[in-house]
């Protein structure tokens, strides 16, 4: 793996980076660079390219223009093979093991509804990284640990709270021992009682790793506690980017503060 690179030693790198949907620009010549171990949460506005952020790194999305590396290699797209350093875009062969460092927890946690909670963390483990069932099985004990969920292991996710069914798909992100984990407002679609039991185990897994961590969440307690930096977005741009405590309580820009104020 490369470590240093015309980038740098940067976990995340977007280049440039355009992203279009017909005629709508969300993302519009995006720089953005993430260092390893890093936490970044974005916010903004709805609509200002956030999940969109994550989409690409997940490759659920491709760029318009520009290229996103990630540990120093082009990830929207590869080279040519030819001398001169020519950017195609990438093929499913190129991005499969690339994409395997990656790990996202959604915020529908789309967990596989006929499989026990314990088979759903073992899956990706197993039949992407080939683990054998023993080994696998043990991984997802340890995560399940660690998610405060080892006696749910039989259950089968419908029989679950939502913040359990999230603390499930958090382990089951874990269990590919991702090296960029990004969280898409994990706790939206949660009752407001059972927000907290999932970001509790969020800070653990923050305070326990050093995993690069991109986040975007309205949760704004949550984003202090554990970032490093946040990033305010505003119409696919950064609008201003900063330690939280600078960023939340002495904003530079008007409409940052302005957003503050909606979501508090
Ligand atoms: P945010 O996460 O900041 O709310 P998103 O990245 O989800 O913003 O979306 C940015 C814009 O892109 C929105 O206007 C959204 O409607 C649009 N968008 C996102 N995905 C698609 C898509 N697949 N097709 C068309 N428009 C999309």
């Amino acid at each position: 793996m490369p470590t240093e690179t015309d980038h740098g030693p940067e976990k995340v790198r977007f280049a440039r980076v355009t992203k279009r949907f017909g005629d709508h620009t969300v993302l519009d010549g995006l720089d953005l660079a993430v260092a390893p171990g890093e936490r970044v949460t974005l916010i903004g506005p709805s609509g200002s390219g956030k999940t969109t952020i994550l989409r690409l790194l997940m490759t659920l999305e491709r760029v318009t223009d520009g290229v996103v590396h990630v540990d120093g290699e082009p990830y929207s797209h590869m080279p040519s093979g030819r001398a001169g350093g020519k950017l195609v875009p990438a093929d499913e062969r190129y991005l499969a093991p690339r994409r395997r460092r990656v790990g996202m927890v959604f915020q529908q946690f789309n967990l596989f509804p006929h499989m026990s909670v314990l088979a759903n963390v073992m899956e990706a483990p197993r039949h992407v990284l080939g683990l054998d069932g023993d080994e696998a099985a043990a991984r997802a004990r340890d995560l399940l640990g660690l998610v405060g969920l080892a006696e749910k292991e039989d259950e089968h996710p419908t029989r679950l709270s939502g913040g359990q069914q999230q603390r499930v798909a958090i382990a089951r992100a874990l269990a590919m021992r991702p090296e960029l984990l990004l969280l898409d407002e994990v706790t939206s679609a949660l009752d407001p009682e059972l927000v907290a039991e999932v970001l509790d185990v969020l800070r653990d897994v923050a305070a326990g790793t050093d995993i690069t961590m991109l986040c975007v969440t309205h949760e704004m307690g949550f984003a202090r506690d554990i970032s490093h930096r946040i990033l305010m977005f505003d119409e696919g741009r950064v609008l201003e980017s900063d330690a939280p405590e600078r960023l939340l309580d002495d904003p530079e820009h008007e409409r940052t503060r302005a957003f503050l104020r909606t979501i508090r």
